[in-house]
This record gives structure tokens, C-alpha cells and sequence, in this order.
């Protein structure tokens, strides 16, 4: 419950972390992976997740011998695309911490495809990993939040969920799809005091990045000359965003979506123009 008075006590700002339990899917590496930590390091119980049991194994006895971590650490292994493995992730998380109280949906794939070419199980799969997983999860962690007052949903979208690529036509429809769902999921639970938003990351190096250099056709150069900050973000610098949404701080924000991209979507100009100025 917020605090309807305010106070000059601004030191730990969050404080409300320490009491709470976190699912982070897709969390043995890239952006997950500093979710994790910075939700361990505020003093919240944190599950990790991916499809590969040693990954999650490692990563929880990484995160459990961090000295930053403050909160405890416990993982499950599933393919969140399937509705089947969400129920056993909500069910795992209650057993592990006794209830639910922040979902980062982070799992992701990307995908990319001249759409004349798109195969029917590339796009199955991206909208069931991107776009069902979510809803799945949400829906198997709201019934448990309703219950126990509430709770905090943050949907990793993209830029991408902004506007449109060429060839990448299932990875935009999943994340466009993700926001929507960010937003109805917002207006429908609020009145549980379930909040849902949103965060749409631009270009952060991770190993999905690395992989879609390759695959995409594109270098760090050219995300750097076209990027208004000039450079790629940190999984930390999203991590940091998530972490205040999670949180007591961001009480009365729901339904939003909040850009990390170095100012990228803001931008409409062309790559010179931009290279004069610098
Ligand atoms: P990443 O480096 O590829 O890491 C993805 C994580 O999700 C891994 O731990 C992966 O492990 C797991 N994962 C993938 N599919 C899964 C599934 N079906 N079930 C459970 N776990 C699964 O990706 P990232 O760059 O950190 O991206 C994280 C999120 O940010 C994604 O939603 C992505 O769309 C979004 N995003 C990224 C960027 C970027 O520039 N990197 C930009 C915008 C948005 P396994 O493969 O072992 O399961």
C-alpha cells in the first residue's frame, strides 16, 4: 500500500524490493540476465528461467555467490512459449518465495526473413515465444497477484513494437502485439492493483544482437552512426528502467511504454545530417 504523505527520505528508494519475488523469463543471458541482478541486488527473491537446464543451473550459483546480491536465487528451466510450462513456472515461483509480486517477461527470439519467404514455423514460433508466452505467464501470475493485492508486469517489447522493418515481419508483429497486450492488461487489472508496462529497448549488445549482425547484414558502426547518442545501450541501462518499474516508485504508472533507445525513434532525420552536427 503507498504511502499518501510524503517524506524527505530519499535514501532507499527500493526499499519495497526487499519484500517481494521476482520471475525474470529468459534470464541466463543478455538482457535478462542484469534484470536479475539488479532485482537481486535491491534485496527482491528472484526465479531465473531458459530452455537449457546447465545454463540455469550455472546462472543460479553465479548470482548466488555475487556480493551484490541481497535477495535468494531459484530457476526453472521451460520453454515459455508453451502455456503448460507457465503454469508450472507461476506454481514453482510460489512454492519457492510464497507468492508473486513482479513478472518480467523477457524471453524473446528474434527473427529475421524476407516476408515473401517467411516459413510458417518462424513465424508460429516467434509470435508463440514473443507474443502467447506473455500472455500465458501474465495470465498464470494475475490470478496469484489479484489474490495477494497486486503486483507489477513488465513486458521486454522493442523499438521494433514502434515501427516497421523489412524482414522483419513476425519479430515487429510479436512486439506491436506485446504492446497491445501491455495496454489492455493495464486497463483490465488495474482495479487489482495488477500494473503492466512496457519496456522497448533499441539496440543493446547482447548475444541476440550479435547473432542478427551476422544474420541481419549490419555492424556496430552502423547502429552507432544512426543511433542520436551515438552508441549502443547496456542491458544494465534496461535493467535499470525495469527495476523502477517493478518497483513502489513507478505506484502510479500503468499501461505505458517507456523507451531505451538513445533517442532512435525520436530521430526522423537521415544518417548524414546527423554525422554533420556530431
Ligand atoms: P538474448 O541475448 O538472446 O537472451 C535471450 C534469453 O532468453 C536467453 O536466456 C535465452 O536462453 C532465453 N530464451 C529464449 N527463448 C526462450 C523461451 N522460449 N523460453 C525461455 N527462455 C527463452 O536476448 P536479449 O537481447 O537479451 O533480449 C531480451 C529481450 O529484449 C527479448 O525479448 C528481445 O526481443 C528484447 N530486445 C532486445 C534488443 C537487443 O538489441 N538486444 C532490442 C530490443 C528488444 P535459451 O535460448 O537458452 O532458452
Amino acid at each position: 500500500m503507498m504511502k499518501s504523505e510524503s517524506s524527505l527520505e530519499t535514501k532507499n528508494f527500493f526499499e519495497d524490493m526487499k519484500e517481494k519475488s521476482a520471475i525474470i523469463t529468459g534470464s541466463t543471458k543478455g538482457i535478462g540476465l542484469e534484470i536479475a541482478k539488479i532485482m537481486l541486488s535491491s534485496g527482491a527473491n528472484v526465479l531465473v528461467n531458459s530452455r537449457n537446464q546447465k545454463d540455469v543451473e550455472t546462472t543460479i550459483k553465479k548470482l548466488q555467490s555475487d556480493p551484490q546480491a541481497k535477495g535468494s536465487v531459484k530457476g526453472l528451466d521451460c520453454d515459455v512459449g508453451l502455456f503448460e510450462n507457465c503454469q508450472k513456472l507461476a506454481e514453482f515461483a510460489v512454492e519457492s518465495f510464497g507468492k508473486i509480486d513482479v513478472l518480467v517477461n523477457n524471453a524473446g527470439t528474434s527473427m529475421i526473413s524476407d516476408s515473401l519467404e517467411l516459413k510458417k514455423d518462424d513465424w508460429e514460433r516467434t509470435i508463440r515465444t514473443n507474443l502467447s508466452g506473455p500472455f500465458f505467464l501474465s495470465q498464470a501470475c494475475g490470478k496469484i497477484m489479484a489474490k495477494n493485492h497486486g503486483g507489477s508486469i513488465v513486458n521486454i517489447s522493442s523499438m521494433f513494437g514502434s515501427g516497421g522493418v523489412p524482414k522483419r515481419l513476425a519479430y515487429c508483429s510479436s512486439k506491436f502485439g506485446l504492446n497491445g497486450l501491455t495496454k489492455t492488461l493495464a486497463a483490465e487489472w488495474a482495479h487489482y492493483n495488477i500494473r503492466v508496462n512496457a519496456v522497448s529497448p533499441g539496440y543493446i549488445e547482447t548475444p541476440m544482437d550479435q547473432g542478427d549482425q551476422t544474420s541481419g547484414g549490419y555492424t556496430v558502426e552502423d547502429i552507432k552512426r544512426r543511433a542520436p547518442m551515438g552508441r549502443y545501450g547496456t542491458s544494465r541501462e534496461v535493467a535499470q528502467v525495469v527495476l523502477f518499474l517493478a518497483s513502489d516508485l513507478s505506484s502510479y504508472i500503468t499501461g505505458t511504454n517507456i523507451l531505451v533507445d538513445g533517442g532512435w525513434i525520436s530521430y526522423i532525420g537521415w544518417e548524414k545530417l546527423l554525422n554533420e552536427i556530431r
